[in-house]
């Protein structure tokens, strides 16, 4: 399958998305509202997910969506001030649409998943995004377990890792088999993108989250140090670090569990459409095990602990380095 349908849909709906959480950043400092898992979430995510689950409900009736957040909370009274201001935002990219119709949209990512389903993280990276800092529009579609196409729109990204204070706003497609390019979210002709290479004369470089709680910082300087990189890790929010990892910005992406929360298990919407990127573009995901995730058996990737992206070719020596301080 050419999944090219699919593929128009996804940009096209993760652009708008993307529109919608930059206009959303220029005109208010986004303010967050709790959710009952204490994490936070803002008037962007609720209408990023509402304008991809839209575009997904038009061209895709049938298809499953698990997306991150749901609109239990804003259905509440006291949320119709947030309500409006979603309302607000999604008219702005999508014409007409009634908050009644966007609480719809929203909870359409509310599916189980299935032998064919999206997953969706409308901003990954929420903490990011109020930092002023990356963020991610993440969408990926899963078939019999296996991610067929990833689209992730980085609107606060860099195009030229060369000029960090030039255009911003990069857009990462891949689909199984057809490989993986980049494109300024501005437009332009997309270009493919290929990990860094064995003999690549650059300083091999890791990227790990900014957030302290979501990796083990010392564990992971420390692998890194075993597989011989020296230079300190590129921090950044979201999946963009996938995307750094498939465009040769970075040779490795390590995220080990925290040891505030040693048992936490990944969610599929972190990982899907990243790991569709990175592949294609010639690099390899894998847990800290080096199984790969599987993305058949729920929300969260139960059977997997840990994810490591790499160029592939460095993969090996990484997971003998993590064995190796495993055990110190
Ligand atoms: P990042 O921007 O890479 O730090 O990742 C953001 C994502 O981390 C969020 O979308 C959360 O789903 C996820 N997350 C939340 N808690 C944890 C945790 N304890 N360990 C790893 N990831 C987490
Ligand atoms: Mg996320």
């Amino acid at each position: 399958m050419s999944y090219e349908q699919e593929k128009q849909v996804a940009i096209e709906a993760a652009l708008t998305a993307a529109k919608l959480c930059e206009q959303v950043r220029q005109e208010q400092v986004p303010e967050a509202m709790e959710k009952s898992d204490k994490s936070p979430v803002t008037v962007a995510d609720l209408g990023s997910q509402a304008v991809i689950c839209r575009a997904l409900a038009m061209a895709f009736p049938d298809d499953l969506v698990v997306g991150e957040e749901d609109a239990s909370q804003l259905r509440q009274p006291e949320m119709a001030d947030q309500l409006n201001r979603v309302t607000h935002y999604v008219k702005s990219v999508v014409g007409d649409a009634t908050s009644d119709q966007i609480l719809d949209w929203i909870d359409r990512g509310n599916s189980e998943i299935g032998g064919r389903y999206w997953t969706l993280d409308p901003i990954d990276g929420t903490k990011g995004f109020l930092r002023q800092d990356q963020y991610a529009v993440a969408l990926a579609l899963v078939e019999l377990g296996e991610v067929k196409l990833g689209v992730l729109a980085c609107p606060a990204l860099p195009i030229s890792p060369y000029e960090p204070d030039g255009e911003k706003g990069v857009l990462f497609v891949a689909v199984r088999g057809q490989g993986a390019t980049m494109v300024p979210i501005s437009g332009g002709k997309p270009q493919p993108i290929q990990v860094t290479k064995a003999d690549s004369n650059e300083a091999m470089r890791f990227v790990e989250s900014v957030e302290s709680g979501h990796g083990d910082h010392s564990r992971q300087d420390a692998v890194a140090k075993a597989v011989g990189i020296t230079a300190p890790s590129l921090r950044m929010d979201s999946q963009a670090k996938y995307g750094a990892v498939a465009s040769g910005r970075a040779s490795l992406y390590l995220r080990l569990p925290s040891p505030k929360s040693p048992d936490y298990r990944e969610k599929i919407w972190d990982h899907g459409a990243g790991t569709i990127v990175v592949e294609e573009a010639g690099g390899r995901v894998t847990d800290m095990y080096g199984k790969p995730l599987n993305f058949s058996l729920g929300a969260k990737l139960s059977d997997n602990q840990g994810v490591i992206v790499s160029n592939g070719v460095i993969h090996d020596t990484v997971l003998e380095a993590l064995r190796e301080t495993a055990s110190v």
